[in-house]
């Protein structure tokens, strides 16, 4: 299906499209990320909706069609990435719309590959199970590259110096992972995240107190910098030191989801139960022996396991009721305060459906945390003025910490 073409993917982050389309190159189908988002991108994006769409359709519609009309990208020869999912929301919806303003534009011979978190992802096609492997291998080893990056990057002595370390390290799990010979090797990929590690270790730093901001919202929107206008950068410039959830809580979210759907529908002791255990103990092992590289430099920042946190955010959003990223955004808030954060950001698109649920409970949520900050930040490319914005909510973040720190018992 793939042979011949380029799979492009969407930059959620960039750092993540980079291992994906490594990971595809070492099953041998060609891949990388979407070029940058820019205006045009915007604009095209823009021309193909009514003003009811979602911002990531937005920017990922957009994004696919420079690459068609601007770059003259046959549509043949391109496949693009956009997995869906049958949530609560309009993602469901992206791929469908995609293929259909596509097929308007003339561009029908274009590919949507579109796998689903009805399976987990897992209908990728022959050989999706080592694909997928891989990406998650890439996954692990990048989200704790991106929580390192983090840590690092507000307290460098020289500008620049853990952003270029962090490149190095994706780099070197970029080689790792589009080499058929070591694509699957874990060995070879723990070593090249190590070596990223020990490139960020290395960046000089000069440790000031920071306001901890926790950061939820909107998977695409809180991790496309283009979409919210580079806000963790804006944090950190005003600062604030920031802690993402990474990519990999999603997948492990629909893991979860998949299991209760299973259980719903009658399927304990079937082949699909057995696919799904099996697929989430090697991706739990996986994970165990990648982490273990970083355990030392994230000892504070540990990622919660997803069920867990779920039943933190349960008196407000019961996640078997409301499903998706309000519930993991509310419950992740909730998880966010005991781990002493100042401040806790919700980064999403305008309208999200999903925001706006979890804003209309945020209040609550606060309350019942000590009163620690709460907000939520929109995007739809027109912000006016963030710096603003982020200097007030900073304010607050300072003022509940001290608040907080004064009480506390010496
Ligand atoms: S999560 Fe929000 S932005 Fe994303 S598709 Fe759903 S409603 Fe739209």
């Amino acid at each position: 299906m793939l042979a011949d073409r380029t799979v492009f993917l969407p930059r959620m982050p960039s750092s993540h499209a980079m291992v994906t389309a490594a990971a595809f190159r070492g099953a041998g189908i060609d891949a990388r990320p979407v070029p940058d988002s820019s205006e045009r991108t915007l604009q095209l994006g823009r021309s193909c909706c009514s003003g009811e769409e979602c911002f990531p359709l937005i920017i990922t519609l957009g994004d696919f069609l420079r690459l068609l009309c601007d770059e003259g990208h046959p549509a043949e020869r391109a496949a693009f990435f956009m997995p869906t999912s049958s949530g609560p929301c309009r993602f469901g919806q992206y791929a469908d719309y995609i293929r259909m303003v596509l097929a308007d534009r003339g561009f029908e011979a274009a590919l949507v590959l579109s796998p689903t978190s009805e399976n987990a992802y897992d209908g990728l096609g022959t050989g999706s199970l080592s694909l997928l492997r891989a990406c998650w291998r890439g996954f692990v080893a990048a989200d704790h590259l991106v929580a390192m990056l983090l840590r690092i990057r507000p307290h460098e002595v020289h500008p620049g110096a853990a952003d270029a370390a962090f490149q190095r390290g994706i780099a070197e799990i970029v080689t790792v992972l589009e080499d058929p010979r070591t694509t699957l090797r874990l060995s070879s990929l723990r070593g090249a995240a190590e070596r990223g590690r020990d490139a960020l270790r290395r960046v000089e730093t000069l440790r000031q107190p920071r306001p901890l901001i926790g950061v939820v919202g909107e998977i695409f929107c809180r991790n496309n910098a283009y979409s919210n206008m580079e806000m963790i950068r804006c944090l950190e410039r005003h600062g604030a030191e920031c802690w993402l959830p990474g990519v990999t809580e999603w997948v492990h979210y629909t893991n979860l989801e998949e299991k209760r759907r299973i259980r719903r529908r009658g399927e304990r002791l079937s082949g699909r139960q057995l696919r799904s255990q099996i697929r989430q103990w090697v991706q739990d092992r996986d994970r165990a022996a990648i982490a273990r590289a970083f355990a030392e430099d994230l000892v504070d920042r540990p990622e919660p396991e997803v069920g867990e946190m779920l039943s933190l955010g349960a008196p407000y959003l019961p996640s078997d009721a409301a499903l998706g990223e309000m519930a993991l955004s509310v419950a992740r808030a909730v998880y966010l305060h005991r781990r002493g954060v100042a401040g806790v950001v919700d980064i999403s698109p305008f309208t999200c459906m999903n925001a706006i649920v979890a804003e209309a409970v945020y209040p609550a949520v606060s309350q019942d945390c000590d009163g620690v900050p709460i907000r939520n930040f929109y995007f739809d490319g027109t912000q006016a003025n963030l710096d603003r914005d982020v200097v007030v909510f900073l304010q607050l973040a300072r003022s509940y910490a001290s608040r907080r720190d004064n009480v506390k018992p010496v």
